[in-house]
């Protein structure tokens, strides 16, 4: 049984284990050109676009549409537009966009929280070592495989997101174990059979041999958001004695990540902690850095809100408000400077919101969510705050998510296949950008999809995806002509009984 060393008295064990995991090197060598989260020209860039021209706006929209990464002085100018219309010509552009590189689907995924032991106090989290109201669990490799084949078996999730705190009893080897774990089952369906085909790690920073290990494990996107790149409201929200505290270690864990040979990784900022403006600047600059070091952005932008969460008053009085709109606006430019990206928008949101942002071209949403450690497998009991790192706002089942996707005329896609196919790092950043990875997400979208549909939905269900599935395939007819026989090939083979395939 590891050492447990979740609360404040345990300081002299959290600075050993703090020693161990920061290694100075591994940032210095990162950080020689300086501090590439430029706060300075980020300001500037920001006051000075204020009240921006329209015609320059539009020059910057069709640089967003050849699928170019912005300059920091772009962004900053599409920040500052307030005229209603203009962010209308936005979102219209951030749609389209995402069109060309995603093509009309939208990717689902479901958390699995596998541990909430956390050495750090973050100020907003309900998992904080100094909260001592949250009921704390780490769960076993069996019981990591019961949330498997529960996640699986029952709703029909094919990629997981891994959710570990930072704690010596979650470390390298551990998520790399429990990786395996979640790969090895298998679940019977009605049809065929069904198994996650791939885990996303959302974990701290690691130095670099602990995440070559990781990487032999199976990881598919390495996630970790920053969660504020502003360095005064970062020392102020995660105390400087423990690890979380030491911005320049997480600031260049993906460089780390790279140099380990994990070539897929996320970003993502709490909105809410510092000024969302100052924010979206931040995950640009910190998605050109990552360009300029191996030519390969972040596959992923995650977008969490800041939430009530236990223990926590800072996470029921927002320090930065943050309105709706201003969300909206944020994600939309998102899009538009970081166009070949993913973007995440979790169920901490509420439906009514995560609905709207489908039209702005997000990528990847989750459904069927529990946040609670083995919620998945344990009897449903609801949301319970001091058994979750913070509250869900979206509490609709997979099939409902589906269901109101495919009303709107949209796919929901399983594919794991860019990973699985070595479509990852520089590969898919050029696939991205050229829009050749969209023709594969259609053509996987509906393969996966077909699978979900045989497996799991429910006659109400079938009845209303059946339409969408069909006008994929006939754009698939129409579009690829000569790939089209034998996608419809793969097609009817799955509607037979086989499963997994992909191109
Ligand atoms: S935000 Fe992460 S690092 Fe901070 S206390 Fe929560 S689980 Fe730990």
């Amino acid at each position: 049984m590891s050492t447990c060393l979740s609360t404040p008295a345990d300081t002299s064990a959290a600075r050993a284990f703090r020693d161990r995991i920061i290694i100075r090197d591994e940032i210095d060598r990162y950080l020689r050109d300086g501090d590439f989260i430029d706060e300075a020209r980020i300001e500037t860039a920001l006051k000075e676009a204020v009240n921006p021209d329209p015609a320059r706006v539009r020059d910057i929209l069709a640089k967003s549409l050849a699928i170019e990464t912005l300059l920091p002085e772009e962004t900053a100018v599409l920040l500052q537009v307030t005229d209603p219309e203009l962010r209308r010509e936005m979102e219209t552009a951030a749609l389209a966009i995402k069109h060309k590189v995603y093509d009309n689907r939208i990717v689902t995924f479901a958390p699995m929280y596998i541990s909430s032991y956390c050495v750090n106090r973050c100020r907003y989290c309900g998992f904080s070592a100094d909260n001592h109201r949250q009921r704390r669990r780490c769960l076993t490799m069996d019981e990591i495989r019961a949330e498997a084949a529960a996640m699986c078996g029952r709703d029909g999730h094919k990629r997981v997101m891994a959710v570990y705190g930072e704690h010596p009893m979650t470390g390298a080897e551990f998520i790399a174990e429990s990786l395996q774990a979640i790969y090895s089952v298998e679940v019977r369906t009605r049809r065929g059979k069904t198994s996650v085909r791939r885990v996303n790690v959302n974990a701290a920073p690691l130095p670099i041999d602990d995440l070559r290990i990781v990487q032999k494990g199976g990881i598919g996107t390495f996630q970790v958001f920053q969660e504020t790149y502003h360095r005064r409201t970062y020392a102020a929200m995660h105390p400087a004695d423990t690890i979380k505290g030491d911005y320049d270690w997480r600031v260049t864990c993906m460089h780390r990540a790279f140099d380990a040979g994990i070539d897929d990784v996320g970003l993502g900022v709490l909105f809410g902690l510092a000024d969302w403006k100052f924010e979206v600047m931040g995950l640009l600059m910190h998605s050109r850095e990552l360009e300029r070091f191996v030519n390969i952005g972040p596959h992923t932008i995650s977008v969490p809100r800041l939430h009530p969460a236990s223990g926590s008053d800072i996470s029921r009085h927002t320090p930065a408000p943050f309105t709706d709109e201003d969300f909206v606006h944020a994600l939309t430019v998102l899009r538009l400077s970081v166009p070949y990206t993913g973007l995440i928008l979790t169920a901490r949101e509420s439906a009514a919101l995560r609905d709207r942002c489908v039209g702005l071209g997000i990528t990847q949403m989750d459904a069927s969510t529990r946040i609670g450690v083995g919620a998945y497998s344990d009897a449903p009991v609801g949301q319970e705050i001091d058994k979750q790192q913070f509250m869900l706002g979206d509490n609709r089942t997979l099939e409902e998510l589906i269901c109101d996707l495919a009303r709107r005329g949209i796919i929901t896609s399983f594919c794991t296949a860019g990973y699985r196919c070595g479509r990852t790092g520089g590969c898919i950043m050029d696939a991205l950008k050229t829009g050749k990875e969209g023709k594969f997400c259609k053509v996987n979208a509906v393969l996966t999809f077909r699978e979900w549909l045989d497996d799991f939905a429910s006659p109400e269900a079938l009845k209303i995806c059946e339409p969408v599935l069909q006008s994929e395939l006939d754009a698939i007819r129409e579009q690829l002509p000569k790939f089209y026989p034998t996608v419809k090939e793969h097609y009817d083979r799955i509607v037979a009984g086989e499963r997994d395939l992909f191109f």
